[in-house]
């Protein structure tokens, strides 16, 4: 029967006009009589829709009592049908009004808006629940975590990890307090096309279908998040919302402090879901129709800090924010029991509490745009990460005396990235036992002791790596040079007068050679980093190495590439640094980002350099190697090559320093911008050609203030480093260039001033 024969037949109807409405789980019509308006909702007929429009009716009846428009229920009818499911039918009263999506947003409405909920949350908790208390939806966020299984509908990877990250802090901030919250019958669904507004104000809503007896919080968790949508300041939306529902409805302070997450938990369900109807009904716009504005403010919510958004919520509802200890008296604590020989950034140092992926929040409730973290090369607390490691540390950690797959796997995959000469790892615990122990091997093989480093190298803080470091040694109280160290000068480019076509290389290499020829037959290795990043991210000139590697090995040494910064993709167009100079090093040092923070490292090496080494005593890490550690690692590697990292250094690279270099043309103190792929160095040069260590430090300090991290570095620290988390983008590149000229441009750098 057709949809007019049937209101004709069941509900004695004389239609003027039926008109098809959009619907999620329902056939929905407007329905036009001589007697008005209403709402026809067409339903498979089963136990649990049975249970739901009991349940409905009953709160439809209880919320009759408010001065608000509900679609109240005219009849029900259930069909019965012979050869396919049986049905219902509902028939309700069509609502007049405009949607709050059609709607510009007063603070003056969403207040009204707050009110209104906050009515009806309290009407409905006189509801009898029990009939649905079982319901189990994955749009009722207490079952956020069934979305999970959506998540690989998605399609592109960088999205894909910022859905994990909030499956992730859903797990540790809700999960473990679930059953403290208050529970409560929720209509679960205050979109903006399901609330309906008259003169400002909120007058109604419709669409009970997604109810469920649920955290009472929730509610607010689907509300706040739909009224953020597309807003500049969504903080403060959200706040006249809260402010609300508080003041007729009181919520508790650890609802409130949930609620960035379930914000995040209902964007993250939104974005599943259209994902996956996308996927099942390609050309359905209805059920995608705020799939762009949740991703918008899904990106958003991760640069806004959670202690800010939550201390807003606070305010919102009259609770005192939550605080942290003062800067000031953490300095005066750390002080206390470390010593001072470990520094802290910037000249106002930051307290830091949370991170995600290029952003660190600090307790303050400011969010920091991190362009200098080389270690977290896959972004901070990357799911894919610290799963690994909370997974594999609840099942086993050992050591090397051992066998275990975790170890295995790992050095496999790290092996494939290297070329087949390099067949052995080593694996230990930082860059600095990495570089220690590849010095030892290279003694060991070569059976020499000379060690040839360039100037302003840095390779570890052990006794050997401060030895083999410039950066270190050369320093004020550093020791000074090793007579066994042959230091060769920083064959940089820039400065130079020569140009990188090769001419540079070759006069560097014979200023090395120099150096090198008289010490022949008594040097075991010479160890270099791709791009010097403590000179100030100095990359090597062409033809460089091949001379150097060439001389050394034909004098009986080895040859160690300093993989440690520049590693794993980090440079955009090479895996390895070695690679852009087309030299197979016989030792690599590896560290830093190969844990993503967590601390790993390795020796990769040839197989006879390790056959050399085992003729003497055993090599045992008590940590170096273990499960947990490789299995991390392991899930960085996945990371990068699963989500194109790689790629997307060379690409978000070449634009940041195009920008830079544009900048460059603008403001002559930038004097060089230099590296490849998220390794940059910008040198900064006062008027009269000096090193700029000054301005550089002002701009570093300045950005600090902007909420933007770099560091500086080089002989007189003139060089800004920029080497960010691998998930920077073009939009974080475009925030940090803007934040430069602003600063160059508000100073105008007064370049005999500030030398
Ligand atoms: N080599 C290089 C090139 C480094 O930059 C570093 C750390 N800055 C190390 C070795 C030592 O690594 P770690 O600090 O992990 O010991």
């Amino acid at each position: 029967m057709d949809i007019p024969a049937l209101l004709k037949a069941h509900f004695k109807l004389e239609i003027q006009e039926v008109v098809p409405l959009e619907g999620y789980g329902s056939s929905n019509y407007r329905v036009d009589t001589g007697n008005g308006q209403f709402v026809l909702k067409r339903y498979r007929d089963d136990d649990d829709r049975r249970r739901l429009l009991e349940t409905e009716s009953k709160v439809l009846k209880e919320l009759s009592g408010l001065k608000y428009d509900f679609p109240d229920e005219v009849d029900t009818i259930f069909l019965p049908n012979k050869n396919a499911d049986n049905e219902v039918l509902r028939l309700h009263r069509y609502l007049q009004g405009e949607f709050l999506a059609q709607v510009s947003h007063t603070t003056a409405l969403l207040h009204s808006f707050g009110r209104f909920l906050g009515q009806m949350d309290r009407k409905m908790a006189k509801v009898d629940a029990h009939k649905i208390g079982a319901r189990e939806i994955s749009w009722d966020l207490r079952y956020f975590l069934r979305n999970q299984e959506l998540q690989s509908c998605i399609p592109a990877p960088e999205d894909r990890r910022i859905v994990d990250y909030f499956f992730l802090q859903y797990e540790e901030h809700i999960s473990p307090i679930r059953h403290k919250l208050r529970k409560s019958l929720i209509h679960n669904d205050a979109n903006d096309w399901n609330v309906l507004t008259r003169d400002g104000k909120v007058s109604g809503i419709i669409d009970f279908g997604d109810m469920c007896y649920s955290w009472l919080i929730n509610e607010l968790g689907v509300a706040v998040t739909y009224v953020m949508m597309g807003k500049e300041e969504p903080l403060e939306a959200a706040m006249a919302l809260i402010q609300g529902y508080h003041g007729v409805h009181p919520l508790e302070e650890q609802e409130l402090d949930l609620l960035y997450y379930l914000v995040g938990a209902r964007l993250c369900t939104s974005v599943c879901n259209s994902a996956y109807s996308k996927l099942q009904i390609p050309d359905s716009s209805y059920i995608t129709i705020s799939e762009k504005p949740a991703w918008s403010l899904l990106r958003k919510w991760l640069s806004i800090n959670p202690i800010k958004a939550t201390n807003k919520f606070r305010e919102a509802a009259g609770f005192k924010p939550i605080k942290y200890p003062e800067a000031r008296k953490q300095k005066k604590r750390r002080n206390e029991v470390l010593s001072k020989s470990l520094s802290l950034s910037y000249t106002d140092p930051i307290q830091m509490y949370r991170s995600a992926f290029q952003y660190m929040y600090d307790t303050e409730g400011n969010t920091y745009l991190d362009a200098y973290n080389n270690i977290m090369i896959v972004g901070h607390c990357h799911p894919s990460v610290v799963r690994a490691g909370q997974r594999t540390m609840a099942r086993l950690n050992t050591n090397t005396r051992y066998l275990y797959e975790e170890i295995l796997s790992y050095s496999e995959r790290l092996l494939e990235t290297f070329p087949r000469e390099l067949n052995k790892v080593f694996l230990v615990n930082s860059g600095s036992a990495a570089s220690d122990l590849a010095l030892r091997l290279a003694k060991c093989h070569a059976a020499k002791e000379k060690i040839a480093v360039l100037e302003h190298g840095y390779h570890g803080n052990t006794q050997t790596g401060i030895r083999v470091s410039h950066y270190k040694y050369a320093a004020d109280g550093g020791g000074g040079k090793d007579p066994n160290v042959i230091q060769l000068p920083l064959p940089q480019v820039y400065g130079s007068n020569l140009t990188d076509d090769g001419t540079a290389g070759t006069y560097f290499a014979n200023e090395a050679l120099r150096l090198l020829v008289p010490e022949e037959h008594k040097v075991a290795a010479f160890i270099a980093e791709p791009i010097v990043g403590c000179g100030g991210q100095v990359p090597l000139p062409k033809g460089y190495l091949r001379t150097i590697y060439r001389e050394i090995r034909k004098q009986g040494g080895v040859c160690i590439s300093d993989e440690t910064q520049v590693g794993f993709g980090r440079l955009g167009e090479h895996f390895w640094g070695f690679e852009a100079y087309g030299v197979v090093p016989d030792l690599v040092v590896l560290g830093k980002p190969m844990g993503n923070g967590h601390p790993i490292g390795a020796v990769v090496t040839t197989e006879a350099i390790a056959r050399s080494f085992e003729s003497g005593p055993e090599f045992f890490s008590s940590f170096g190697g273990n499960p947990v550690s490789c299995a991390i690692a392991e899930a960085v590697l996945e990371v990068i090559q699963h989500e194109g990292l790689q790629e997307h250094a060379r690409m978000v690279g070449d634009y940041l320093k195009n920008r830079l270099l544009a900048l460059q043309k603008e403001f002559p103190v930038i004097a060089d911008v230099r590296g490849s792929g998220l390794f940059l160095g910008v040198e900064i040069r006062t008027a009269d050609g000096s090193p700029g260590t000054e301005i550089a430090k002002e701009i570093k300090n300045q950005l600090r203030h902007m909420h933007i991290l770099v560091s500086t570095d080089g002989p007189y620290d003139q060089v800004l480093k920029i080497k960010p988390p691998l998930t920077f983008a073009n939009r974080d590149a475009d925030q940090l260039c803007r934040a430069i000229k602003v600063i160059l441009e508000q100073d105008n750098y007064d370049l005999a001033k500030k030398k």
